[in-house]
């Protein structure tokens, strides 16, 4: 049985070049970059690169890309800083973020009393603009984080516009871009944005390493003490063969973006084309122009078949899912449709088909064929 997998906002395969280049750092680069000696040197060389070779595709500069362990600590840390070391006294954030930044911000408001407001979402999955600077006329010192592309259903805030926006009302601008790095591109030294995420395993690099966007004399300082790895923001010696994978992933991502988006998109296309064919009442859960690569369909079924319609679909070898990968096991409905989803649709299945430059027509047609058996 052929395996295919339509799961990529989880998580993606990593390129076999990346492969090559993490095997080479691990067999040969094994120094301790904070060593002195050469083998030290050696190693601290292939950290510098990445991180120039990171920042190149960001236009950002070198110093402002902190290596972390991945997207959920470069999340907790911003955030967690902000709150106690920059006296953020509010958080403007949104209900459709990931757990990563929902949960966080929970925390802190227990921990810290700090106020937290959630920005209005639209029938479409969006957020109001218009909420948003209503909400950001208050006096109080803010950071506003919201998600570039949502990984349930792939809407796309503008970066550009909520920066600007930010900035008329002086509040910091923290973005999760785990979902975009490496898909869109993204341009710093353009965007009023002060703190971004990546994670290289959604643009096929390996798990276990991140980064995050810190720009020049924020003020941040560490969630963790020990070394002086990442000047004294991020202690702990750094994976360098997982960096140096990701600097590669991120390289190629960008060497191969245009081809790559166009061919995601038209199998997005075809997907979207299908569907209407075999399930001409289904509908798109989120804005119809959404991300390129996510689709998150609600589809004309039974309440029934909710909670076996993943099980029925990774018997047969297909691997999508209803949410978020930590979600996606449970059969608790999706919080983010629960912001815009009547309670009746929520109970129905929804699934989210996210694609790569892996897949095929044919596997849409196998997982389109594979729907109509449930
Ligand atoms: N933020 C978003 C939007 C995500 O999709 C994910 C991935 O699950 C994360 C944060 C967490 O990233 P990581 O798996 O690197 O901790």
């Amino acid at each position: 049985m052929k395996k295919i997998y339509l799961d990529n906002a989880s998580t993606t395969a990593i390129r076999p070049e990346v492969i090559q280049e993490m095997t080479k750092v691990l067999a040969e680069d094994y120094g301790n970059p904070s060593s002195t000696h050469s083998f030290g040197r050696n190693a601290k060389s292939v950290l510098e690169l990445s991180r120039k070779s990171i920042a190149k595709h960001l236009n950002a500069a070198a110093q402002e890309i902190i290596f972390t362990s991945c997207g959920t600590e470069a999340n907790n840390w911003i955030l967690r800083s902000a709150v106690k070391d920059l006296k953020v006294k509010r958080i403007v954030t949104s209900k459709i973020e990931h757990h990563a930044v929902l949960y966080t911000v929970l925390a802190l408001q227990e921990e810290y009393g700090i106020q937290v407001d959630y920005v209005a979402i639209k029938p479409n999955g969006e957020i109001d603009t218009t909420d948003l600077v209503e909400l950001l006329s208050q006096e109080t010192k803010t950071l506003v984080s919201l998600m570039h592309v949502n990984n349930e259903i792939g809407t796309i805030l503008n970066l550009d516009r909520i920066g600007i926006i930010c900035k008329q009302h002086n509040a910091l601008f923290h973005s999760d871009t785990v979902q975009s790095v490496g898909k869109t591109e993204i341009d710093l030294q353009k965007l009023s944005v002060d703190f971004i995420v990546a994670s290289a395993h959604k643009f096929h690099g390996p798990k276990g390493v991140g980064f995050a966007f810190v720009r020049k004399n924020s003020g941040l300082q560490p969630l963790f003490f020990g070394g002086e790895q990442e000047k004294g923001l991020r202690a702990g010696t750094e994976a360098v063969h997982q960096i140096a994978g990701m600097a590669k992933a991120l390289e190629l991502s960008y060497a191969n973006l245009e081809s790559e988006k166009i061919y995601i998109s038209e199998l997005k296309s075809y997907l979207i084309h299908q569907l209407e064919i075999e399930f001409p009442t289904f509908s798109i859960n989120g804005n119809p122009e959404g991300f390129y690569n996510i689709l998150n369909v609600l589809l004309p079924l039974s309440e029934d078949k909710t909670a076996m319609i993943l099980f029925h679909l990774d018997m047969k070898g297909i691997a999508v899912s209803r949410g978020s990968a930590c979600q996606s096991g449970s059969i608790k409905a999706s919080h983010v449709l629960a912001e815009f989803l009547s309670s009746e649709d929520l109970k129905k299945p929804s699934l989210r088909i996210s694609i790569s430059h892996y897949n095929t027509k044919e596997d849409i047609d196998v997982l389109v064929q594979a729907l109509k058996t449930i």
